[in-house]
C-alpha cells in the first residue's frame, strides 16, 4: 500500500477530522466553531467528518446546514441508525483522504484545540499518536473501567499505552487503510489501530468535564464494551479456559487422594462429614464449567455475526465534498 505520506514529504500532510456524533446537538455549534478555528491554524489542507450516528435530536439537520455552508471543509455522513461509536468512525475513514486522520468526540471533553499537537506529532512519522487525559474528568465508576481496560489491552497488545479510552487520536494514512480492511463487527478502533502500528507516541491532553448533553455510555454498554475488546483482541480466554480446567481437575484429584488418606486413618465416620467438602468440590466444578461455556458462547456469538457479514453499519447519504483532493476510491 503505497501511501501519500511517502511522496509528500515537501508539501504539508493533509488533516482530516473525523468526528462521531449522537444527539450531541448542544454541542455541535461550539464543536464546529473550534474545530475549524483549530483547523485553519495548522495552514494545511483539512477536512472535518461528522459522522451522524442515527441522532434523534437536531445533530443531523445540524450536519446538513454546516455540509452546505461551509463547503468544500466540511463532509457529513448520515447513517439510517444507531450503530455505535467506534462504527461510525469506521464509516468516517472510508469518507476521510487526509495522509493524517484525527478522530475526536462531539461532546468538547477532549478540547479540539489539542488537534495541533496531535498533528505535529504525527508528522513526525508516528504511525499512532494516543493522548492521555490529564487530569481525567469523569466519575469514579468510569476511571476504574478505563483502568481495567488499559491493564488488559496493554498487557494483549504489548503495547504500553496509557488510556486507550481516550478518542482523540491520530492515525498515518497506512493504519487507516489498514484498519478499513478489517470487516469485523466489533471493533475498538485504538486497539485494532495499534496492532498495525510500529511507532506509536503519547501526548498528554486536557480533558474537561462534559457540559451538555449525557454520556452516552451506560453500565450495559461499558460492559458490552469490555466483551467486544476482550474477544476482538485475542483468543487467550479460551486458552486461560483450558488452564483453569487443568488446575482445577488436578486439585479435584487431589483432594479425592487426600480424602481417601483421610478415611484409610480416621475411618469412615470422618468421610461421612466430608460430603459437604465434596458439594463444594463439586460446586466449584460446576462453576468453572459454566464460566467455559459462557465465553465459548461469546466466541460462537462473534463467530456467528461475522459469518453472517453483515455491512457494519448503513450509510444513507454523504453531504458536502471536500476540496482536499484525495487518492482513495
Ligand atoms: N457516540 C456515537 N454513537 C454512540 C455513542 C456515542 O457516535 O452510540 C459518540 C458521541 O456522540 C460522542 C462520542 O461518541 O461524540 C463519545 O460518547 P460519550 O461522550 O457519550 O462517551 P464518554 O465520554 O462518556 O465515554
Ligand atoms: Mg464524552
Amino acid at each position: 500500500m503505497k501511501s501519500k505520506q511517502q511522496t509528500a514529504k515537501n508539501h504539508p500532510l493533509s488533516v482530516s477530522v473525523v468526528i462521531p456524533v449522537y444527539n450531541e446537538a448542544e454541542n455541535l455549534p461550539e464543536l464546529l466553531r473550534r474545530c475549524l478555528r483549530t483547523c485553519n491554524r495548522l495552514e494545511r489542507p483539512f477536512e472535518l467528518v461528522l459522522v451522524d450516528d442515527g441522532s434523534s435530536d437536531g445533530s443531523r439537520k445540524l450536519i446538513q446546514v454546516a455540509a452546505e455552508e461551509i463547503p468544500g471543509k466540511v463532509i457529513g455522513v448520515l447513517l439510517n441508525r444507531n450503530y455505535g461509536q467506534h462504527a461510525a468512525i469506521m464509516a468516517g475513514f472510508e469518507v476521510a483522504k487526509g495522509d493524517v486522520v484525527v478522530t475526536l468526540d462531539a461532546d468538547l471533553q477532549n478540547p479540539p484545540e489539542e488537534i495541533v499537537p496531535l498533528v505535529t506529532k504525527a508528522e513526525a512519522g508516528f504511525d499512532v499518536v494516543g493522548t492521555v487525559r490529564v487530569p481525567r474528568r469523569d466519575s469514579f465508576f468510569r476511571r476504574i473501567a478505563s483502568m481495567m481496560i488499559n491493564k488488559v489491552v496493554q498487557k494483549s497488545t504489548g503495547i504500553k499505552m496509557h488510556d486507550y479510552g481516550c478518542m482523540l487520536r491520530a492515525y498515518s494514512r497506512p493504519i487507516v487503510d489498514a484498519m478499513r480492511q478489517c470487516h469485523e463487527r466489533s471493533t475498538f478502533i485504538p486497539v485494532l489501530a495499534n496492532t498495525f502500528a510500529r511507532r506509536t507516541a503519547e501526548i498528554e491532553v486536557r480533558h474537561q468535564w462534559r457540559t451538555k448533553g449525557e454520556s452516552k455510555y451506560g453500565l450495559l454498554k461499558l460492559v458490552n464494551l469490555q466483551f467486544d475488546l476482550l474477544t476482538s483482541m485475542t483468543t487467550f480466554p479460551l486458552r486461560l479456559l483450558s488452564v483453569l480446567g487443568g488446575i482445577i481437575s488436578a486439585l479435584g484429584v487431589g483432594f479425592g487422594v487426600f480424602l481417601l488418606a483421610m478415611r484409610v486413618i480416621y475411618g469412615p465416620e470422618w468421610a461421612a462429614g466430608g460430603v459437604f467438602t465434596l458439594f463444594a468440590v463439586l460446586f466449584v466444578f460446576i462453576g468453572a464449567q459454566f464460566l467455559g461455556m459462557g465465553l465459548l458462547g461469546e466466541y460462537i456469538g462473534r463467530i456467528y455475526s461475522d459469518v453472517r457479514a453483515r455491512p457494519r453499519y448503513f450509510v444513507e447519504a454523504v453531504v458536502g465534498k471536500s476540496d482536499m483532493e484525495g487518492d482513495l476510491k
